[in-house]
């Protein structure tokens, strides 16, 4: 049987629109092998996951997204192959829970200062006991006819330098990457194309994610082009990471982003799965 891999989605532990089970069915119903739930700062899908993932068959692989600060930038740091019972981890999704709840009310506040009320009861009902996220903001925005989708939530009131953008301290780069591997994990660089980088910035980025004992880079994510693929494959190939591939999967509303449709990792890369025990 020939491996399907996708390494990173989000379930309603974070962001995404399917239970952590749901996911799990999902993937394998599109032929995926082998599945990474990696939601956003949060381990806490993981055991329905694994549940769900006995019962069906596919392999899991314990993940999470971690968001990472960076000489004042954001970044996300895929952890695959945690432990997700490791203490200090644990601990670190505790703060960046309550990192995320304060920055809930200063969004709700900003976004009240704009005449939109009622912002942080919605998000926290949505999110329930899972990570509160600018998605839930998105969707509270769509919801009440503010926008006319996401994408025009982020356009126009949540994207870096819109009204009710509020700049965040993540966990540091270098700890985010320690917490991983301590955990037993591998850390790789999510969507490394995503941030718009220079080449001399993503230079600096590299060097610091390898410097921390970053391993991986996503090289295949959904809805990227093969021009792109080749971009971050000589990144993998120029800062020997090992390639990841992982669709990203946040809900069944966008067919163009579905779990394990992706390209495959190009032949010379090296599989960040022969790196997971
Ligand atoms: P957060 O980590 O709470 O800041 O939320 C980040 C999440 O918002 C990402 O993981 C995406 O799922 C989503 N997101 C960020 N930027 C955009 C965008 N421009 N359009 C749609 N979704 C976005
Ligand atoms: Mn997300
Ligand atoms: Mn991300
Ligand atoms: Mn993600």
């Amino acid at each position: 049987m020939t491996e399907l891999y996708d390494l990173h989605c989000h379930s309603t532990a974070s962001d995404g629109a399917l239970s952590p089970a749901e996911v799990v069915q999902r993937a394998h119903q599109h032929g995926v092998t082998a599945l990474a739930l990696t939601d956003h700062d949060t381990a806490a899908g993981l055991t329905q996951a694994m549940a769900c993932a006995l019962a069906t068959g596919i392999r899991l692989i314990a993940g999470i997204e971690l968001s990472a600060s960076w000489q004042n930038k954001c970044f996300h740091i895929v952890g695959l192959g945690i432990d997700p019972t490791y203490t200090p981890l644990v601990k670190a999704t505790y703060n960046l829970q309550q990192i995320r709840l304060e920055r809930a009310e200063k969004i709700a506040g900003k976004l009240e200062k704009k005449r939109i009320p009622g912002a942080l009861e919605a998000v926290k009902k949505a999110a329930g006991d899972g990570m509160i996220t600018r998605t839930h903001f998105a969707d509270f925005l769509l919801s009440q006819n503010h926008v006319s989708s996401q994408q025009e939530a982020f356009d126009r009131y949540l994207a870096k330098g819109k009204p009710a953008y509020v700049a965040t301290v993540w966990a540091e780069l270098e700890l985010a990457v320690n917490w991983i591997t301590e955990a037993g994990g591998v850390a790789v660089l999510a969507h490394p194309l995503r941030y718009k980088l220079t080449a001399n910035w993503m230079k600096r980025l590299l060097t610091a994610f390898k410097d921390a004992g970053g391993q991986g880079i996503e090289v295949v994510t959904g809805r990227i082009n093969a021009d792109e693929i080749k971009l971050a494959a000589d990144y993998a190939t120029r800062f020997q990471l090992a390639g990841s591939m992982g669709s990203d999967f946040h809900n069944p509303v966008n067919p163009w982003i579905e779990l394990g449709r992706l390209a495959p990792l190009p032949k010379d890369i090296k599989p960040v799965w022969e790196l997971l025990g």
